[in-house]
């Protein structure tokens, strides 16, 4: 096996039988460049565990910018505008339907 699998199962055990688990636990379904498939068995029970999917494999995180997926191009929100939402929650009546948009059907 070509794969370090040692961080993976490292204080994991079996549910069944507690043994600890090693890399011959594991068998590799399929192998993509940013995925592995793999199937987990106990090598001492034999209880299958299933399928399981590892994302990021060899991907190397050089700095936080590399976890964020998207940027929020929204403002930031402000604690003023916490404090005026909450004001303008508390203080609607009735009648707050007046505050949604109107929907105009054609
Ligand atoms: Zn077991």
């Amino acid at each position: 096996m070509d794969k370090d699998f040692s961080l993976l199962l490292k204080d994991l055990c079996c549910s069944i039988c507690k043994n600890d688990f090693d890399e011959n636990s594991v068998e590799i379904i399929r192998e993509e460049p940013q995925l592995l498939v793999i199937k987990l068995t106990c090598q001492t029970c034999g209880k299958d565990f299933g399928i399981s999917f590892l994302g990021l494999n060899n991907y190397k995180i050089n700095s936080a910018e590399d976890l964020i997926l998207e940027k929020n191009k929204r403002p930031n929100i402000s604690t003023d505008d916490v404090i005026d939402a909450h004001i303008f929650i508390k203080n609607l009546d009735e009648n707050w339907q007046k505050y949604l948009p109107k929907i105009e059907e054609n």
